[in-house]
């Protein structure tokens, strides 16, 4: 904690070293009240509130709220477009721009849409000191002398929709606010794979085949067949129809399905050749959809079979292709590994035929949310490399609802590469760690960085569907786990007084325990196995009983119920295990 203690001392010192300073508090008091618009305004009521908030637990002032009704005073905290005539009139950009100034003796905070409330976010970020490093983690500086220089600070977002898949920010309004984040609900009106919720086959397989894919000569509902007409018809009904009921939102996927089993009909295999891809079939068909919808704007997924761009035929202007590489190996970044050619290519040539892209990206294990996955060095590079494109939006898919290998850490980590151009992620990182984990930072520090040393020493893939058995030669070595599990044991020593960091560190400790024990099932009567032999019996090695009983009580202390993408619960795993041990 100390080392983010002095980072916020720097930045306090660097205020005070300005020309003009404004003292917004001395000694726990303040002569500024914040003003918002007598008219209403959005966002500029749940703005004042969160600055009102923060500033007095910073200084320890009451911060008075009014509106730009009442008689102007010298000092003055301008929230958006008051009377007082310092907005920022000429701001421009995506929604979600927003800027923080000195004017005088005022500070006007002003931003287009949501961009007012992340403007106050921002600049308890940057020039206050606090951090938002979960949904139960708020770091707020005591300064009760708090001034501030001039600033003229102008930010836009990163993309138009920035989404992250993780417990906190599915979780807590404010962490989405804090980090400029947005729920999928909040801009899709349809979101992901959505063919069968434009032309369901419950309603028309039976009476009409011929509107799926045909594979192998048969007819079956796996995707559409995008070249049969009544398919688009009853796509661009379906879209006019969910459209009136949403008429605010941006987004709407027309995109294949999960999975395979595309369309081999004479006219879809007819564009697939012509342009050298599944996407012929797909693109014209998504074209054509997007046409009568100038207005909104069609995403469809590149992803699977329909990751390679067509050569040829590009999106119309109001397409964005959704390019997901799910197939990638998450041990370096893909910006330069060499496994990572094909999906390179495939980026390039979606830029080159004038693509608006998103990009949905993968960084958790999903086969196994408790197993330790050494990609967190890889966050930043993939991050940029798809940043270099300009996105339209980024989207990050972690484990969803459930915990899952430094979850905390990885959602903080991207949640500040979301919201924060440039943001340094080592930085991020060692701020994060330090006061998530208190006493036992030290330790997470060194566990982290060992296992991504480790795991870079082998030229291995490493798949968002592995298990922490595959490795078992490699990065996931037995004897690596048991030094790494020995290390959070002592770590765990560290906090046993303080329940909150207990909690968080048996939740590091849960992967390595996870890793030791599907590795002892796979070693079944070898070493380091399950069962071992004596007394012309087999009987289960006491190391692998203590095992699991740690496992399950760290598990329940962490309220870990879930652990994978398919739904597989702790107990199912738990009753698994005894009765393999009954089994002997
Ligand atoms: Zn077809």
């Amino acid at each position: 904690m100390w080392k983010c203690l002095t980072y916020i001392v720097l930045i306090m010192q660097a205020g005070i070293t300005y020309a003009a300073p404004i003292t917004l508090a001395s000694g726990g008091k303040t002569s500024y009240r914040i003003i918002v618009p007598a008219i209403e305004s959005p966002f500029a009521g749940q703005a004042a509130s969160a600055l009102k908030k923060y500033l007095q637990q910073i200084t320890g002032a009451n911060f008075e709220v009014s509106n730009d009704a009442t008689t102007p005073g010298k000092f003055e905290i301008l929230i958006g477009a008051t009377n007082r005539g310092l907005h920022a009139e000429g701001l421009t950009g995506m929604p979600g721009t927003f800027s923080i100034r000195t004017v005088g003796d005022k500070l006007q905070f002003s931003g287009l849409e949501k961009g007012l409330l992340y403007s106050v976010y921002s600049f308890l970020e940057k020039y206050a000191g606090c951090r938002k490093f979960a949904a139960d983690q708020t770091y707020v500086p005591k300064v009760p002398n708090f001034k501030i220089g001039d600033i003229n600070f102008t930010e836009s977002p990163i993309a138009k929709f920035r989404g992250l898949h993780y417990p906190g920010p599915e979780s807590d309004q404010e962490f989405l606010d804090w980090h400029k984040l947005q729920r999928i609900d909040d801009v899709w009106g349809l979101w992901g794979h959505t063919f069968f919720k434009l032309v369901p086959p419950s309603k028309y397989f039976d009476a009409h085949p011929e509107y799926y894919s045909l594979v192998n000569e048969k007819r079956i509902p796996t995707q559409l067949c995008l070249t049969e007409p009544a398919v688009a018809d009853i796509t661009i009904q379906s879209l006019e129809e969910a459209m009136a009921n949403d008429p605010d939102k941006i987004y709407w996927s027309v995109s294949q399905n999960d999975g395979g089993g595309q369309c081999m009909c004479a006219r879809c295999t007819a564009l697939n050749n012509k342009y050298g891809a599944d996407q012929g079939s797909l693109l014209t068909f998504v074209n054509k959809i997007a046409a009568r919808f100038p207005a909104k704007k069609i995403v469809t997924l590149a992803y699977g079979y329909s990751r390679k761009p067509p050569v040829g035929l590009e999106p119309s202007d109001n397409v964005v292709v959704m390019l997901a590489p799910i197939e990638v190996s998450r041990l370096r970044s893909f910006a330069v590994d060499p496994r990572s050619a094909g999906f390179r290519a495939d980026l390039e040539g979606w830029r080159s035929a004038g693509a608006w892209l998103m990009y949905w990206d993968y960084v958790a294990q999903f086969t196994n949310y408790q197993s330790p996955f050494p990609n967190i060095n890889t966050l930043r590079p993939n991050f940029d490399y798809l940043l270099k494109t300009h996105p339209e939006g980024m989207f990050i898919q972690g484990s969803g609802e459930q915990r899952s290998d430094f979850s905390e850490l990885r959602t903080y980590m991207l949640a500040k590469m979301l919201s924060e151009p440039g943001a340094d992620t080592r930085k991020i990182e060692t701020e994060f760690v330090n006061a998530y984990y208190g006493p036992a930072a030290k330790v997470i520090h060194s566990y982290l960085r060992e296992l991504q040393e480790n795991a870079s020493k082998f030229n291995v893939r490493l798949d968002i569907y592995d298990n922490p058995v595959i490795p078992y030669r490699t990065y996931l070595q037995t004897v690596d786990l048991l030094k790494y599990t020995s290390a959070i044991e002592g770590a765990l020593k560290l906090v046993k007084d303080n329940a909150v960091m207990k909690k968080r560190v048996e939740q590091v400790l849960l992967p390595l325990q996870f890793a030791l024990l599907q590795q002892a099932r796979f070693y079944g009567i070898e070493n380091n196995g399950v069962f071992v032999h004596a007394d012309n019996k087999w009987t289960v090695r006491p190391e692998i009983k203590k095992l699991l009983t740690d496992f399950e009580v760290h598990a329940f202390n962490t309220g870990t119920d879930q652990l994978n993408e398919d739904g597989l619960k702790l107990e199912s795993y738990l009753a698994e295990w005894r009765q393999h041990l009954a089994a002997g």
